[in-house]
């Protein structure tokens, strides 16, 4: 098993100054990690890939809350819909239609979160604001974009940087954001609250600026191979 950094109990310790929750990303970590931190009480745990994560929840407790969290492609939605707690990726009011026809057929809930694009990197997955406007729009015009589908609020991630400003204003900028969509689109989306962001080397200035939900990997499992 690699070797935390750093124990559950510290960052829970941390995000319950905040009332933050944690999601523990297990990704390309084994069982055996994830029971570690299962039998210490943890039961949220974020998977980015659809095969790794259906494999995990087939050998793991049905307890736990399995959160996707990586680039979802629409046709593999329907593989994890039986299941899936919550998904923080969606970035398309096609990808956002297709959960929401999967949670109608299995007849049960799915926790979304659309994924706002907020670093300078081309290359972070994301939404930017007017794709984000649309989506509300849309959802508001067609209520049966919502249904099963409880949108829950904004994912982002920073940019990779030492620059601690640079982050701070990101997070503010998805904070101000949600704030923004709540007051002109999802006044009636009481559950439209959370802000994921946060993860390993930048959980803190996330949790300042109002995280409700840091997904962290590294800093409880150890450095990914
Ligand atoms: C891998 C990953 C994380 C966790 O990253 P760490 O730096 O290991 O904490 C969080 N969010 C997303 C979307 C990820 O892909």
């Amino acid at each position: 098993m690699a070797q935390a950094d750093f124990p559950l109990i510290q960052i829970l310790r941390e995000l319950s100054d905040f009332r933050a929750r944690l999601v523990a990303v297990s990704k390309t970590k084994t069982r055996e990690d994830i029971w570690h931190l299962y039998h210490q009480g943890q039961r949220d745990f974020g998977e980015n890939y659809v095969q790794e994560m259906i494999g995990k929840k087939e050998a793991l407790p049905e307890d736990i809350r399995w959160h996707f969290i990586g680039h979802l492609q629409s046709n593999k939605v329907k593989l994890i819909a039986p299941f899936v707690h919550a998904i923080h990726s969606i970035d398309s009011i096609k990808l956002l239609a297709e959960v929401q026809k999967q949670a109608e057929k299995c007849q049960r809930p799915i926790d979304c979160l659309l994924q706002v694009h907020i670093a300078r990197e081309q290359t972070k997955f994301g939404m930017n604001e007017p794709e984000l406007i649309q989506l509300a729009e849309e959802v508001l015009l067609h209520p049966a974009h919502s249904g099963h589908v409880r949108l829950t609020g904004l994912m982002g991630m920073a940019t990779l940087s030492a620059d601690k400003d640079q982050i701070r204003e990101e997070f503010r900028g998805l904070r101000e954001l949600l704030q923004s969509l709540q007051k002109n689109y999802f006044k009636d989306f009481p559950y439209f609250r959370e802000l994921s962001m946060g993860m390993s080397a930048d959980y803190r200035i996330a949790l300042e600026e109002g995280s409700t939900l840091v997904r962290i990997g590294s800093l409880l499992f150890g450095p990914r191979a």
